[in-house]
């Protein structure tokens, strides 16, 4: 099972870290090693002084696939959720301007952490809301018609590099508002009015 990250897919968000927009999707990937359930508690590595929040949809592949148009992607996926990328921001930040891969502080242990699956049926995709509370606060609100890529779109271009397999996840990028987590910190997903987790920092 392989776990593939799209970044800068909502405008908003670039403009935050001050990224350029990129011509197409840009892709990164996380080991099975970094998967935690929601349920787990997640503990900030020792390494880094700034770990982000990063909410985002998830999907999960379910048909092997390779060169998907388009128009076939929503064969491959039927079911939904929402996670966290974790960010390593300040290592991140280091290893971009040294112009070096970024996976020590995208791809680390638990730092994917995934929700309860739902069935893409119950929502419309084109239009589906989702946000972070920290400790209380939204701090982050997204709705899928913000990307800049839509699922259907990054299944199409992903299938075109790396085959997908049933059991692949999709991270499909965060919408503005990423910001740094502080041991005991609680942030609680939400998938339109469904919780989908809360899960503790330490
Ligand atoms: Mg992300």
């Amino acid at each position: 099972m392989k776990i593939i990250c799209v970044g800068r897919n909502y405008s908003e968000h670039i403009s935050e870290l001050k990224n350029e927009v990129p011509t197409d999707p840009v892709l990164f990937m996380k080991p099975d090693s970094a998967l935690m359930r929601s349920s787990d508690k997640f503990y900030i590595p020792e390494w880094t002084k700034d770990v982000h929040y990063e909410v985002e949809l998830v999907v999960r592949i379910d048909r092997l696939g390779k060169n998907i148009e388009e128009r076939f992607a929503h064969k491959y996926y039927s079911q939904i959720s929402l996670g966290i990328d974790f960010t390593a921001r300040d290592l991140q930040t280091e290893l971009k301007s040294k112009g070096l891969p970024w996976e020590k502080a995208k791809a680390f242990d638990r730092s994917a952490v995934v929700g309860p699956w739902r069935d893409k049926e119950d929502y419309d995709l084109q239009n589906l809301n989702f946000s972070l509370l920290r400790n209380g606060d939204k701090v982050q609100e997204g709705n899928s018609s913000q990307m800049l890529n839509g699922i259907d779109a990054l299944i199409s271009y992903i299938s075109q590099f790396f085959t997908l397999k049933i059991g692949d996840l999709i991270f499909t990028g965060t919408p503005k508002g990423v910001g740094r987590v502080e041991a005991n910190d609680q942030l609680e997903g939400y998938l339109e009015d469904r919780k989908m987790f809360s899960v503790g920092v330490r």
